[in-house]
């Protein structure tokens, strides 16, 4: 779900309060933007597809966390972990459920769309659903390190982000009575 997506991009740019303290705030505002990226094609196209690019987002990522490291800069770094995450997000999404109205039911065979070979990748389901008590579970203990170690306005950022997911947890069985009609 978005919360983990978020807490996974933040905790990217955790090495950079080692190496680079002042561009720890810039590396973790881009790895929340990347993580949530991806899922914008929710919207427009087809999700898990459009935006998805569990192998070309890292041909982006690889050389671009290269460039950062040798010229680190507020940019080279926002540039490097918005595609790290993007691509994290989008390799994670393989281990969740498919894209389905109701993916507890588990009948979807369509995790993530792989560009470079034309299909789709079956979902492992390691986590049975997003929004189920495991995802919860994941998004807290990823956004831990952050919420210890970040100043503001990341904790706030990492605060407000389990807050939705703890909501969309509990809620998350009732959303297809109230989506499903609108879909159809
Ligand atoms: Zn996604």
């Amino acid at each position: 779900m978005a919360p983990t997506h978020v807490a996974v991009g933040a905790s990217l740019a955790l090495p950079l309060l080692a190496v680079a303290p002042e561009l720890a705030v810039v590396g973790a505002l881009a790895g929340i933007a990347g993580g949530v990226f991806p899922d914008l094609d929710l919207f427009t196209g087809k999700h898990r597809k459009t935006l998805h690019f569990p192998v070309l987002y890292w041909i982006v990522a690889v050389p671009a966390s290269g460039i950062a490291a040798f010229f680190p800069s507020p940019a080279t770094v926002a540039v490097a972990v918005f595609f790290l995450s993007a691509a994290v997000h989008s390799v994670l999404d393989w281990f969740g459920a498919g894209d389905e109205l109701k993916p507890w039911e588990g009948t979807s065979r369509e995790g993530v769309y792989v560009h470079v070979i034309g299909r789709w990748l079956e979902p492992k389901r390691w986590i049975r659903y997003d929004g189920s008590p495991e995802d919860l579970a994941l998004s807290a203990g990823v956004a831990a390190p952050g919420l210890l170690l970040y100043g503001t306005p990341i904790r706030e950022l990492l605060v407000g982000a389990l807050f939705v997911g703890v909501v969309y947890a509990v809620i998350r069985r009732r959303v297809p009575r109230y989506v499903g009609p609108y879909l159809e």
